[in-house]
């Protein structure tokens, strides 16, 4: 095959992807390939014999001149631009391009020569650029991002100490969270402080094992239905102190419930003011009843004694002959026996409503027992009936610190129930004995004792036995005396047969100490 080499290199030349310009020593410019010309917008004709600075940045032409000149003395093939310093052509029409030139000098025929490879780096350029802005957004992204997360590492440490002072500080109570097995995550509480607990020891120990088996099972019931927008409630005991639990579900990013969150309150305090509430409340009622009890119960007792002096009076009236003083004087016995009874009720009813109300006060004071006795004998003399007699034990003197009036109260009332239940002509007997720091009251008849079976309820209020028929009685006497001995650090027993009589034992302390 026979090739015309000039076509051959004429054509390479032009098919070339760079422009490509031979320049001679002085910088003029001898050929030029197409792509040169595309690049540029210069025609041929327009580009050969300009000097080569035609195609540069005016920025360059005065300096290119130099540069040219030092690069003849000195030729190599090398690159005329780098990344650090970009190059700019100039096209026809003034507008600048990036440009990478490539100098590679020859020599032919003794002359030198340089062919220039030029070629418009616009879109690497962009693409650097465009690069090196993305590596710059991504560094900077980077920069804040990390400044983000310390910043929010430094808040979360923050919110999380804060969450854990609140906690410690929660009062009454413990803040826990749990994980799915209902082991310890965090607990922290006043409460815990109170009950001596560390709270890091309980970390991945078992919260329900502190509960007995019933309040297990009941928190396990809510433990099953938690959730993250309901609270479940309940109230449980852990060694006498009672906890009202609330519980909730803590959701992961993934919105799976993967802690539980359980608020605990020592409702204890509050337990305790309602029972007592209650039980004032229970006591409350049951005064309401006793009084109303009473009120009736009195009205009852009342009209007795007083219809007796209505008509005892007006048959006295009646009785104007001197020989009928023995009626009028039946008439004015029976008139004292009843403002007696009278006077037993209200003094019943003023020491009820006194104990009830608790505004009893013990006075303590040192006298002799039997002085005491003897005087409170005398006071209820007009009680006895007739024949009846009281024998008193009156070998020693004791001498007694308590309260007189309370014992008064008490020997009256045992004494008046001792001559009630009696018949005319009988005997009471009283008898004081002393031990080395207690002294012994007791008060016998030979009465209509108590039935056996009705013994054990002596000392209720109200109550009367079966075998008192007509006697007339409120049944609060031996509950007043019963609550004066107490008060008194003292207590009352009693031994009866039916129809054979009944005796009243008071023990008490000879000296009077405040418990
Ligand atoms: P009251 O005498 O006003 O009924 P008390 O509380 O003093 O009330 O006594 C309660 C009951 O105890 C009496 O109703 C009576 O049945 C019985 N009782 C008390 N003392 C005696 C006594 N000495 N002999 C027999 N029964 C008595």
């Amino acid at each position: 095959m026979n090739i015309d080499m000039n076509l051959l290199y004429k054509t390479a030349f032009n098919s070339a992807n760079e422009g490509l310009v031979l320049v001679n020593k002085t910088g003029e410019i001898i050929e030029v390939n197409t792509k040169t010309i595309k690049l540029f917008g210069y025609s041929k004709e327009e580009l050969l014999g300009q000097k080569v600075e035609i195609l540069m940045s005016s920025k360059y032409h005065k300096s290119h001149v130099a540069t040219r000149n030092s690069y003849h003395k000195k030729p190599s093939a090398r690159e005329m631009s780098n990344e650090k310093s970009h190059l700019f052509g100039m096209r026809k029409d003034g507008t600048e391009m990036p440009i990478n030139i490539s100098l590679n000098p020859f020599e032919m025929e003794g002359e030198r020569f340089v062919l220039a490879l030029i070629s418009d780096v616009t879109k690497s350029r962009k693409l650097l650029e465009e690069l090196k802005s993305t590596k710059d957004n991504l560094f900077k992204l980077n920069l804040e991002l990390e400044n983000l997360v310390i910043k929010r590492t430094k808040q979360l440490r923050k919110s999380q100490k804060l969450y854990q002072l609140i906690a410690q500080s929660f009062p009454n109570g413990i803040i826990n969270v749990l994980n799915s097995e209902y082991e310890y995550v965090f607990a922290e509480g006043k409460d815990l402080k109170n009950r001596k607990i560390v709270p890091d020891s309980l970390i991945g120990t078992s919260f329900l094992s502190q509960f007995n088996e019933s309040s297990k099972a009941n928190i396990l019931d809510k433990l099953k239905l938690v959730s993250t927008d309901s609270i479940q409630s309940l109230q449980v005991e852990i060694d006498e102190c009672y906890y009202e639990l609330n519980i909730i579900g803590l959701a992961n990013s993934d919105n799976v419930i993967d802690q539980i969150l359980i608020v605990q309150f020592n409702i204890s305090q509050l337990k305790k003011h309602e029972k007592e509430q209650e039980r004032a409340l229970v006591k409350e009622r049951e005064l309401g009843v006793m009084k109303s009890r009473f009120v009736s119960m009195a009205s009852h007792e009342f009209r007795t004694p007083l219809s007796a002096i209505l008509s005892s009076s007006s048959l006295i009236e009646k009785y104007e002959k001197e020989e009928q003083q023995g009626n009028r004087l039946k008439h004015t016995a029976r008139i004292k026996s009843s403002v007696n009874n009278l006077t037993n009720i209200l003094n019943d009813f003023l020491s009820f409503d006194k104990l009830s109300s608790g505004n009893i006060n013990v006075t303590i004071e040192r006298f002799d027992l039997m002085e005491a006795i003897e005087a409170a004998l005398d006071e209820i003399q007009v009680l006895k009936k007739k024949g009846q007699k009281f024998i008193v034990d009156k070998d020693a003197t004791h001498t007694v610190e308590s309260d007189p009036k309370l014992l008064k109260n008490i020997i009256i009332n045992l004494i008046s129930n001792a001559i009630k239940y009696s018949d005319e002509g009988s005997e009471v007997e009283i008898r004081v004995s002393e031990k080395k720091e207690s002294i012994k009251i007791e008060i016998k008849d030979s009465g209509i004792g108590i039935p056996e079976e009705e013994q054990k309820k002596m000392f209720q209020r109200f109550f009367r036995a079966g075998n008192v028929s007509n006697i007339q009685g409120t049944g609060l006497g031996l509950n007043i005396v019963k609550k004066y001995v107490e008060l008194l650090n003292g207590n009352i027993t009693f031994e009866s047969k039916l129809n054979v009589g009944s005796t009243f034992i008071v023990t008490l302390p000879k000296i009077f100490s405040h418990v």
